[in-house]
Formats: structure tokens, C-alpha cells, sequence
């Protein structure tokens, strides 16, 4: 799918290190009409699971109501997801390792994620330098 508008940050990563380094995220944001195809896309996908599930023995018990709730919460995850990242890329402040932190979901900065080198904890946060 590609949909949406896509804009890179600049990001400021910190460890538990003092000194911070610098990273990049690419930000896809998606508007209410698209938001609200994605959410009832999600919710079909889901119920047409529930409608498959009915159909099969026994399992139909677990599989409709879990299909059911699925796409509820689907719809409403799918509703409210304004940004999501498409990549991040960056320096580990603790370990230097230069890493592709790949798909961290929402784009809802603070943002946390793991070094792939030291496996600590990294936090991920917009740079505002003035810069686009
Ligand atoms: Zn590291």
C-alpha cells in the first residue's frame, strides 16, 4: 500500500551514556479518510475471519468471538494511527553500533527502542533544530 505522505526527521537518540547521538526517521502520516479506510479494512479482515471460524467445529467457540473482539480493536488501533514510522536509522550512544532499527510502529516520539549491538535501551526523540 502507498498511501500516505512520507517525511524525514532528524532524531536525537539517548542511552545510558551522557552524550547523545544523531539518527533519521522516515515518518509516513495518513489523514482521516485514509485512516478510516485502513480501520475498516482491518475490521473486514478480522470478521471475515470470524466468518470462516464459524464454520469449523469445536474451534468456532474461540475463533468467532476472538475474530470478533480482533476487529474491534483493530478498527480502533487502525483509527487512531495519525504516523507511523517506515524506518529509523541511527548510532547507538552506548556502543556506537550504526543500526536500521527497521519498522517501530506509531510514530509517537518519545519513541523506545533496542540496540541491536548492546541491546539496551534506547530512546528515540524528534531533533528540533530547525531544520525540515
Ligand atoms: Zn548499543
Amino acid at each position: 500500500m502507498t498511501d500516505g505522505r512520507i517525511r524525514r526527521q532528524r532524531l536525537v537518540l539517548t542511552g545510558y551514556s551522557d552524550q547523545a547521538t544523531a539518527g533519521v526517521v522516515d515518518v509516513r502520516s495518513f489523514d482521516r479518510a485514509e485512516r478510516l479506510v485502513h480501520a475498516w479494512k482491518g475490521l473486514a479482515l478480522a470478521w471475515t475471519g470470524a466468518l470462516v471460524g464459524f464454520f469449523i467445529p469445536v474451534a468456532h467457540f474461540l475463533l468467532v468471538p476472538g475474530f470478533v473482539i480482533a476487529g474491534v480493536v483493530l478498527f480502533r488501533s487502525k483509527l487512531g494511527a495519525r504516523e507511523i514510522t517506515e524506518s529509523m536509522t541511527g548510532s547507538c550512544p552506548d556502543c556506537g553500533l550504526k543500526q536500521d532499527f527497521g519498522l517501530v510502529g506509531r510514530w509517537e516520539p518519545p519513541h523506545t527502542v533496542t540496540c541491536k549491538g548492546c541491546h539496551r535501551s534506547l530512546t528515540a526523540k524528534a531533533a528540533h533544530n530547525g531544520g525540515s
